[in-house]
């Protein structure tokens, strides 16, 4: 079947729209509010001609709602790494910045997923694919807001002060010119867009969208994505393995709506 006429039988619908080469692992994973015109917009790029150029035919799955697309295609990207997908590879490991009081002064240390447990474990900040890049994050902020790099745990202590102190970068509270408490203020407000929230539920939830009389149940748990059900025979009820490990992508599509209370949520029972 041309590309054309795979086209014209897509839906404008949300969802999510696979390219299929070949082989049985699809090119390219997308989603969409409007799956047909987003992928006729594909067709279009010519930026996009080498992918497709190896398409055979483009299918979908269409959603009741915008979430349920942006989670079926995170799992789906996970679960197949299309060729042409460069977004959203697993990260093998994660880290965050952990904020503890220590004589009532902040102290902070950069823990991957083996030392806390993202989504449960208070007091993180920032979600980093590497070391090195929490670090570079804490440098990029201490410049910002004139913090300290000793008292931020990147320097080591020394009596003369921190070297951004010597070149007017740190705002001196290594050596008693600004006070310890209007130092961890700025690194404290500095630090909470970054804030990695926990669970804030019992247990596990359905998140609902509706569409129609159609109605799909998304099971999420600890930021996890644990798969949908659907009021509808004809629909496939999407089987995502029952997982605790949290997810950075399923928590950047999820912490806004769940938190600012912009969707339909069904707690269920702690122990389910
Ligand atoms: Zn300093």
């Amino acid at each position: 079947m041309p590309l054309t006429e795979c086209v014209s039988q897509l839906p404008h619908a949300p969802g999510v729209y696979i390219f299929h080469g070949d082989s049985s692992l699809p090119l390219y994973i997308g989603k969409s509010v409007d799956i047909r015109s987003r992928v006729m917009s594909h067709l279009r790029n010519p930026d996009e001609e080498r992918m497709l150029a190896q398409t055979r035919h483009i299918t979908c799955m269409e959603t009741a709602g915008e979430i349920g697309a942006l989670l079926l295609e995170s799992h789906l990207i996970k679960t197949h790494s299309p060729l042409f997908n460069q977004r959203l590879r697993r990260v093998k490991q994660l880290f965050s910045i952990q904020l503890s009081t220590e004589a009532q002064a902040c102290v902070l240390k950069i823990m991957d997923g083996r030392q806390v447990q993202h989504g449960i474990t208070p007091g993180l900040y920032g979600l980093f694919s590497s070391l090195h890049a929490a670090n570079q994050k804490l440098h990029s902020l201490a410049a910002q807001h004139r913090l300290c790099m000793q008292l931020l745990g990147l320097e080591k202590t020394t009596s003369r002060g921190c070297f951004g102190w010597q070149t007017k970068q740190c705002a001196g509270a290594c050596v008693g010119a600004e006070p310890r408490m209007a130092h961890d203020q700025r690194l404290l407000d500095a630090l909470q867009a970054l804030q990695v929230h926990t669970w804030p539920f019992a247990g596990a939830i359905h998140l609902v969208e509706r569409r129609g009389d159609w109605v799909q149940k998304h099971r999420i748990q600890h930021w996890a994505y644990q798969g949908t059900s659907c009021n509808r025979q004809t629909t496939h009820t999407i089987q995502v393995m029952p997982t605790h490990t949290f997810d950075a992508d399923a928590y950047q599509i999820l912490v806004k709506p769940l938190l600012l209370n912009q969707v339909e949520i069904e707690p269920l029972h702690a122990s389910s």
